[in-house]
């Protein structure tokens, strides 16, 4: 490792704008928990010449509601934060335990859900449930800020819709609605990384599905979502066979890796059985209500 990094603390997002675009890329890293980012450091995969910590930018912090009821969640929010926040109900309650499953209680501790998301790693829990809970995500650059939906934030592996020199700034969800959010991870030990996860978010009114948004995560380079999956969940509400075509369509549709965790095959073959098993749950929970 070359000498020690320097460490900036801005106080406001524009000023941590100003000193990642003085890098390119590498020399000056945003430094969020530093859950990975100095685990990378130590293991020398990265040698940053300037670190930005973010911890100093109060706008960063913590979860508020906005003027439609809709909430901001700060890119500094600490997934221990995400997973108790009471609000995250009904059909958000995907993101809260999406949150509650990150590794174990130190790394919930330390991590942020703006580290986890810029990072994008493809087994993280965050990506596949903010696909499902069709969330945006703010971002910040020289030229301003902007918002882009999570559908189309994660475009490959490790790899966002972030430019040089942006950062993540907070993740967006609308009020959240009445229904059902889940999130299951299938893992080798409890706190791992998942071999898959189903993100199913159900948005009802009256008795009747008003929106479904269904993803897994750990099965391809980004969250898999089908807008078919989730029409035919809609309208066939919630039911075995719509269940059951909804996980053969995103069984096909995977791109799944073979990794130590396990082989691609097996992966494929778990999604269906998931899915299923999500969308069981929450048909249950919605003939309770009705
Ligand atoms: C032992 C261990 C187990 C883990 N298990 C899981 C797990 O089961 N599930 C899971 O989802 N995650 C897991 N993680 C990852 C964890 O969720 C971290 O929160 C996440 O990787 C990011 O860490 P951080 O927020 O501290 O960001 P940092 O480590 O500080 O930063 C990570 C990267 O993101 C960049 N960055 C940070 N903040 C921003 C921002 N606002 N905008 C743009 N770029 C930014 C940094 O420059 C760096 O490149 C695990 C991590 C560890 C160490």
């Amino acid at each position: 490792m070359s000498a020690l990094a320097h460490l900036h603390r801005p106080a406001t997002i524009e000023e941590a704008v100003r000193l990642l675009a003085a890098g390119d890329g590498e020399r000056v890293r945003l430094l969020a928990g530093g859950a990975t980012l100095v685990a990378m450091m130590n293991a020398e995969l990265v040698d940053p010449a300037e670190l930005v910590s973010l911890a100093a930018i109060a706008e960063l912090r913590g979860i508020r509601a906005l003027a439609d009821g809709g909430l901001r969640i700060g890119a500094m929010t600490r997934h221990r934060e995400t997973a108790a926040e009471a609000r995250l109900a009904g059909a958000a309650a995907v993101l809260r335990e999406a949150a509650a499953r990150i590794a174990n209680p130190v790394v919930r501790n330390m991590g942020t859900i703006g580290g986890s998301i810029a990072f994008a790693d493809p087994a993280a829990d965050y990506p596949p449930a903010l696909v499902a809970a069709d969330a945006a995500v703010e971002i910040a650059g020289r030229r301003g800020r902007r918002q882009v939906p999570a559908r189309e934030f994660f475009v490959d592996w490790f790899a966002t819709a972030l430019a040089p020199g942006e950062m993540v700034t907070a993740v967006l969800l609308a009020p959240p609605a009445p229904g059902r959010g889940s999130y299951d991870k299938l893992c080798r030990v409890s706190g791992d990384f998942a071999i898959a996860s189903v993100a199913l978010s159900v948005a009802w009114r009256d008795g009747a599905c008003e929106r479904v948004g269904l993803a897994v995560g750990g099965c391809g380079p980004r969250p898999l979502h089908l807008d078919e999956a989730d029409a035919l969940l809609r309208s066939g509400r919630l039911g075995e066979a719509a269940a059951r075509r909804a996980g053969e369509l995103l069984a096909a549709a995977a791109d799944p890796l073979e990794d130590v965790r396990a082989s691609a095959a097996y992966r494929r073959r778990v999604i269906p059985r998931m899915v299923e098993r999500a969308v069981a749950q929450a048909r249950a929970q919605l003939e309770a209500n009705r």
